[in-house]
């Protein structure tokens, strides 16, 4: 027996496929992949020197080496070291002296009815074993896992530091890549969430409306603190929690607690409102310069929730999405006159003057609540837009509520009804906010002018029907 047999290895120890740490997530830059090479070794001597698994089988006096054939061992001072042959290598092919071709290794199913001492499931076909137990002058072609990642020190062991996101050498520490991408998946924390844990690998991006911008570092409240302890006062005042308390009332993230909280705020409502991320940011700039002014000693919102209200309003009303000021009350405990109060001085301080809304930039929102059509819509637009400067000193959302009246009124049994029931005039009441009696007193104040109101050649205005609507 030329090639000796070593005792019985189980498979997975042998495997190449197990140097692959299973850990490791699809995608990740992995320092620990292999690349596999080919290599051709040629021996001349009886005796080769190297190991692999085999087993005796019943009912054969030769024994089989386990598929795959994977050395696992290379005596010292053999012909195998001297060529280079290395433990894991596999046996991928044989060429005897004398053939003309090399003879591929080839796998063998064991059969089931055979019990043997091993666990092998397969075995290397029976001519190969015969050749590897006979040695003698001959070729293989062997294939090799070789790690990717190679140090400029010759060592392939290589580490990740996941945290850092360097790939560190083992042996001589150097750091071969810094700032590796992590591909694994990234997780969220929850405010619910009280284990403490904190999954995320980096934290929010730079808020430049903080005045650490986001940046300042926190104690963590989690975890043992490092040190003596010498008695259970120390280990109570010495406790991360605590630490973590200290170093946040001295720092200006409790500034920064304060104003979070005001975002947080406008955020909410905001959502309620329906109103697009544009608003928010708007009015959290807004809010920053308040809560700047303020802490010069400038009083200026009467209450945090009245200068969130304020802002909001004047940022809807900056990018042209008005909301009324009875929306806003519907959505927080501040009364009308606070909000109204506050947003005089803000709208001062700010510089900012939101203008007179007007009904034309609010019908839009209001008859797609009433689910006008769009003949409908432009008609309201068209009549609010000619019906203003007759109307001074109206609420502009009166004036939009008369003008879809009026548009209702005339649109009745027309098209441009669009075959559905028209508003009443108490619900476009609820829908604008304004009251139906005003509703009503304003439409009496546009019926006298009616016909200067009328775009000509509505297709929504049949013949006569300007004359005959209702008065009030
Ligand atoms: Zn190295």
């Amino acid at each position: 027996m030329k090639v000796e047999g070593s005792q019985f290895v189980p498979k997975s120890k042998v495997d190449a496929s197990n140097f692959v740490p299973k850990s490791k997530v699809a995608g990740s830059w992995d320092p620990n992949a292999l690349t596999w090479t080919e290599h051709q070794f040629y021996f001349t001597s009886q005796s080769w020197g190297i190991k692999a698994v085999w087993e005796k089988v019943p009912g054969s006096d030769q024994p089989k080496f386990t598929f795959p054939l994977i050395i696992t061992e290379v005596r010292p001072g053999s012909e195998a070291e001297q060529q280079g042959l290395r433990v894991r290598d596999e046996v991928m092919a044989v060429r005897p002296e004398g053939d003309a071709a090399y003879r591929e290794v080839k796998r063998q199913d064991k059969d089931p009815r055979i019990v043997s001492s091993g666990k092998a499931t397969s075995y290397v076909d029976d001519e190969t074993c015969g050749i590897l137990m006979r040695g003698g002058r001959c070729a293989i072609k062997i294939r090799r896992g070789e790690k990717t990642q190679r140090c400029e020190c010759g060592s392939d062991e290589i580490t990740e530091d996941e945290r850092q996101g360097d790939l560190i050498c083992l042996r001589c520490g150097v750091v071969l890549r810094g700032k590796v991408m992590s591909m694994s998946s990234e997780w969220r924390t929850f405010k619910d969430d009280e284990s403490g844990h904190d999954p995320n690998r980096a934290g929010a991006a730079d808020n430049p409306l903080l005045s650490s911008d986001g940046m300042s570092t926190m104690i963590g409240a989690s975890g043992p603190v490092f040190g003596p302890v010498r008695n259970a006062a120390d280990l109570q005042s010495g406790s991360a929690a605590n630490l973590a308390k200290n170093q946040f009332k001295g720092s200006n993230q409790n500034a920064d607690r304060a104003i979070l909280d005001a975002f947080g705020h406008i955020e909410r409502m905001c959502e309620r409102l329906g109103l697009p991320r544009m608003i928010i940011s708007a009015a959290q700039e807004m809010y920053k310069v308040v809560d700047e002014e303020q802490k010069k000693g400038k009083k200026v919102g009467r209450t945090v929730e009245a200068t969130v209200c304020s802002v909001v309003y004047l940022a809807c009303a900056e990018k042209k999405v008005p909301r009324t000021l009875k929306e806003l009350c519907s959505v927080t405990t501040s009364t009308k006159k606070d909000i109204g109060k506050t947003f005089k001085h803000i709208e001062q301080l700010l510089g900012k003057k939101s203008g007179p809304t007007s009904a034309v930039d609010i019908i839009p929102r209001f008859s797609s609540h009433l689910q006008l059509s769009n003949d409908l819509e432009r008609l309201s637009i068209h009549i609010a837009r000619a019906a203003e400067p007759f109307l001074p000193g109206r609420v502009y959302t009166s004036v939009a509520g008369a003008a879809i009246y009026m548009a209702c009124l005339l649109a009745h049994g027309t098209p441009a009804a669009g075959g559905a029931t028209l508003p009443s005039a108490k619900q476009i009441s609820d829908a604008t906010g304004a009251a139906e009696a005003t509703i009503r007193q304003v439409y009496r104040d546009m019926h006298v002018r009616r016909h200067a109101l009328l775009p000509a050649g509505t297709a929504a205005v049949v013949p006569g029907r300007i004359d005959s609507i209702p008065d009030h």
